[in-house]
């Protein structure tokens, strides 16, 4: 069905700040980015966030449950989130990781590097500022209304059935292992072409 959001601003200065939160596989990015064109407004997937450090963790060899190597990786690493027309596109320490962050390798690891409060700390300060210098937006992801933005313009809890849940998680991740790969072994093809 469709989505019909209308938010009358209360004063010109105050930023639109729009929190979704939801489950996997609910179909949060497909609301978020259709609120965010509707409203003008820019959008922030901060799961890719937290999957650019479980990234970098990776390909730096590192543990992504020791906790202090990770949240001293997610201290420095240079990290942009840039929208495309189907999507975010990546880049970390100036690798570009958009397909390999939705790949099996970082989906498996990134919950360990998400339960590490230091790496939370640091990526909420980091999605603060997103918005400060967006001058709002909408932003999705875990805690975001409870935690990040308390104060939101407007809070949406997406959600649907179980069975379309387990449907889409199946057919996101299946497409998305498949392009990751691909991206893995592109850079591998360059490294010994180099
Ligand atoms: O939404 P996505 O699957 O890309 O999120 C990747 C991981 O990061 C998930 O384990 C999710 O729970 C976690 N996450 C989080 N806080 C957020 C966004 C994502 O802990 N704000």
């Amino acid at each position: 069905g469709g989505v019909v959001v209308s938010v009358q601003a209360s004063a010109v200065e105050d930023p639109i700040i729009v929190a979704i939160d939801g489950p996997a596989g609910a179909g949060k990015s497909t609301v978020g980015r259709a609120v965010a064109g509707r409203l003008g407004l820019e959008y922030l997937d901060t799961g890719a966030m937290y999957r650019a450090v479980t990234f970098a963790a990776l390909r730096r060899g590192l543990d992504p449950a020791d906790e202090n190597d990770i949240a001293e990786l997610s201290e420095s690493v240079v990290m942009s989130l840039d929208p495309t027309p189907d999507g975010t596109a990546v880049h970390v320490d100036g690798v570009d990781a958009t397909i390999e962050i939705r790949g099996r390798e970082v989906t498996s690891a990134v919950s360990a590097v998400a339960a590490n409060s230091r790496v939370r700390a640091e990526l909420v300060r980091r999605q603060r500022r997103w918005v400060a210098e967006h001058h709002g937006g909408v932003v999705e992801g875990r805690d975001i209304g409870s935690v990040v933005f308390p104060d939101a313009t407007l809070k949406l809890y997406v959600t649907a059935s179980a069975r379309v849940r387990a449907e889409r998680r199946v057919a996101e991740i299946g497409g998305r292992e498949h392009a990751a790969r691909g991206q893995a072994a592109g850079r591998e093809r360059a490294r010994e072409e180099a």
